[in-house]
């Protein structure tokens, strides 16, 4: 039977109907290490704009880039209107690696990369948003197979999160406590570090959904420290492989929720990342109904994430 669930903080219903099958899983066909069609593999550099981060020390021996979205949805900043700068990080210069794959090591790298970025792009003081996410395989998204992420910063605060944030500001104001912190300690954990708990919300609206949620209170992705990247690095490594082998490597999203900027104190916000198989369409229902279906209930995903845990 379908049960209803109602998100109080982002206001979103869940129906949590896991009588539903399972759809087929994305498949990317094409397997190679170097694509030469690929405006993100090296060597191939000059269909890209010109780049404003690279690990390399010459014009293609990089293994992460950074340059401005060529396609961007918003136009670069001006004085006036709504504007956004938009950027693409480049993970790797392996075209068909897998974020699992990544060694430990250059997913710390690349975690250390969002912090430089979002501390260049938040000097932009028009800037109030700024968005982090991947979109991994067709059904999450992606346009380009080669592994990368994106930032979005935008001069205004998108409804849905001022929204978001004025429940936040309403828990803490009542509860005196940050609602992230409180969802940290009183959640199943399903893993654990010293930094960091992953865990997935009662009100789940993808299966098996979940959450990292620094066990620190901190407003900005950017005030992460050096062990906290290691562990951060570890807790993701490990989830991306527990799903890549639970289900098939399955197409993902991860989305980084991040404080705001520019603005007055946001002191109940505290940073956290979603990480977000996407097994099945969303579509036509959710688009009139505001409602999401979740076939697998969340307290199940929990205890199958543990049991196949790597
Ligand atoms: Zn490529
Ligand atoms: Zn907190």
């Amino acid at each position: 039977m379908a049960e209803l669930r109602f998100d109080p903080i982002n206001r979103h219903t869940v129906v949590i109907a896991p009588e539903r099958s399972k759809r087929p899983k994305d498949e990317f066909r094409e397997k190679t290490a170097f694509s030469k069609k690929c405006p993100f593999c090296p060597g191939n550099e000059d269909q890209t704009p010109p780049e404003n981060f690279s690990n390399g020390d010459n014009v293609n021996n990089w293994t992460i880039r950074s340059f401005p979205n060529k396609y961007p949805a918003f136009s670069q900043l001006d004085e006036n209107g709504i504007s956004g700068i938009q950027d693409i990080i480049v993970e790797s210069d392996k075209h068909d690696i897998n974020m699992g794959d990544f060694p430990l090591s250059h997913l710390k790298e690349l975690f250390q990369v969002y912090k430089k970025r979002l501390e260049s792009i938040k000097k932009n003081k028009t800037i109030k948003f700024i968005l982090i996410f991947k979109n991994h395989g067709v059904m999450a998204g992606a346009t380009l197979e080669h592994t990368h992420t994106q930032i979005v910063g935008l001069s205004f605060v998108p409804r849905q999160v001022e929204k978001t944030m004025q429940k936040l500001k309403k828990h803490f104001d009542e509860e005196k406590q940050c609602f992230y912190c409180r969802l940290a300690e009183q959640s199943t954990v399903i893993f654990e570090n010293s930094s960091f708990v992953l865990i997935s919300p009662r009100e789940a609206r993808f299966s098996y959904e979940t959450w990292i949620v620094p066990k620190k209170h901190q407003m900005h992705y950017e005030e992460i420290t050096d062990a906290q990247l290691a562990d951060l690095s570890e807790l993701i490594s490990k989830q991306i492989n527990t799903l890549n082998s639970m289900l098939d490597n399955p197409a993902f999203n991860i989305v980084l929720n991040n404080g705001l900027y520019n603005q007055d104190n946001n002191r109940f916000f505290h940073w956290n990342i979603q990480i977000i198989p996407r097994i099945y369409y969303q579509a036509g229902f959710e688009l009139g109904t505001g409602t999401f279906i979740n076939q697998v209930e969340p307290e199940n995903a929990v205890l199958e994430l543990k049991q196949n845990a790597l």
